[in-house]
């Protein structure tokens, strides 16, 4: 084991096989490659992100973990696409203590319409190259549209394995996901792709989706973590240990290597005390002030971690 985990840290591309191992292992020894692999692609910079839901609820899918689709019964706030005024106003304010800001609504896709105002808002925005868009499918056109408005960064999760997803979704497919990270990437944008963990799939699962994201180059791997909510298909489901949570985002940078490891939803609610050990297990970012439809964490308790393990906050 400490061979196979020195020959990691000094670059050696992993098989499946020998990931799914890491998961028997104890933490500290995994943390020798992952924390190595981080310094050694990421030095000491982490990365913040953060998000707006600019519009919330009624989606017509049915993925089984989230708050927003009308197969689930939750009491989420339910709105159409906020004013850009205000997008614009929040994300400036945003973007003097983080690197990136998302532009997250709810729904298959935006209608040209809507796509349409974002642009035009996108053209005039300060840091347009720090913004981000996760707005579902998105025809040839409106991606040429956002380029030329702009925008570099296009986010979509696959969520979990191809082999997993039909149990968390069935009302559109998986390879409709793919697809939209390869037009996505074929028309120049910057790939922000990973997924969400503690649904019931298996260390295979996740081992699966770090490979397809390897393989599709996804350039940011979001990884977040179920905190089920009342009224969704999930709801019952029990929450991952810190421990398992610290394993899984190791075992994506054993895998993934050089991409951008962004921890998100869950963070707070399920690691607890063990936030900071995320670092270790080889993150290289997260994301703050809050998710889609929960709270999370201010930017000043996150920027004080950051500093309080001699790490520096990267605003590029
Ligand atoms: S994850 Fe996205 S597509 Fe799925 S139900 Fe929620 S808002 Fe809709």
């Amino acid at each position: 084991m400490e061979d196979l985990t020195i020959e990691i840290a000094n670059g050696k591309q992993i098989t499946k096989e020998e990931a799914l191992k890491f998961f028997d292992f104890e933490l500290e020894d995994i943390f020798l490659a992952s924390a190595k692999i981080r310094r050694k692609y990421k030095g000491d910079k982490v990365k913040v992100c953060s998000i707006i839901n600019a519009k919330s609820g009624q989606c017509s899918e049915d993925c089984k973990f989230c708050a927003q689709s009308a197969f689930n019964k939750t009491d989420v706030k339910v709105y159409s696409l906020v004013d850009t005024e205000k997008i614009n106003e929040v994300s400036i304010k945003a973007l003097e203590n983080v690197g990136c800001f998302g532009i997250v609504s709810s729904g298959n896709s935006l209608n040209d319409v809507e796509i349409e105002k974002l642009c035009e808002m996108f053209k005039k925005h300060k840091k347009v190259s720090h913004l981000g868009v996760s707005i579902g499918r998105i025809s040839d056109e409106n991606f040429l549209k956002l380029k030329k408005a702009g925008i570099k960064k296009m986010h979509h999760n696959l969520e979990t394995s191809e082999n997993f997803y039909p149990n968390i979704c069935s009302t559109h497919s998986y390879q409709e996901r793919v697809d939209t990270i390869k037009r996505a990437k074929k028309f120049g944008f910057e790939i922000c792709s990973g997924g969400l963990f503690g649904m019931g799939e298996s260390f295979k699962d996740r081992v699966d989706l770090a490979f397809t994201l390897k393989e599709l180059g996804s350039d940011s791997v979001p990884m977040n973590f179920l905190m089920p909510i009342k009224g969704t298909a999930l709801e019952h489901l029990p929450t991952m240990t810190p421990v398992e949570i610290l394993k899984t985002i190791a075992v994506f940078r054993i895998i993934l290597q050089t991409p951008d490891i962004m921890i998100c939803g869950g963070r707070e609610v399920n690691l607890r005390d063990l936030q900071s050990w995320i670092f270790q297990a080889g993150a290289n970012g997260l994301m703050t002030g809050g998710y889609l439809t929960i709270s999370g964490r201010d930017i000043t308790s996150d920027k004080q971690m950051i500093k309080d393990l001699d790490l520096d906050l990267d605003l590029e």
